[in-house]
């Protein structure tokens, strides 16, 4: 007779990905917040506003970037702010690429 494995409480916090809308764990994913100095990496986790979340994946946050966050905070990010999204992104998930924002291709 085969015991069933016991649901313990151990609830795992999901998010969507605004780039893939792929739903993850939320610790595999960077938050962006939008907070009283507008539109930034959370590298925190715990600053105050709206949060999104993006995968470590370049290709989302091009995506993120280019009107996934617009989307997810019903703002339009300024161009200050997509060019320090557009640092971290290069800083941490760099492709070799070109880093400049455009019609790179978002289907990878
Ligand atoms: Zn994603």
């Amino acid at each position: 007779m085969a015991k069933k494995p016991k649901r313990r409480g151990k609830h795992i916090p999901q998010r969507t990905c605004v780039g893939c809308r792929e739903v993850l764990p939320k610790r595999t994913l960077v938050r962006i917040v939008n907070g009283p100095e507008g539109v930034a990496v959370d590298l925190t986790g715990k600053a105050h506003g709206r949060g999104a979340y993006l995968h470590d994946k370049r290709s989302c946050w091009l995506r993120g970037i280019n009107g996934g966050l617009d989307h997810a905070f019903k703002t339009k990010l300024t161009d200050q702010e997509k060019q320090a999204l557009t640092v971290y992104m290069d800083e941490h998930f760099p492709d070799g690429g070109s880093v400049l924002l455009g019609d790179e291709d978002l289907s990878r």
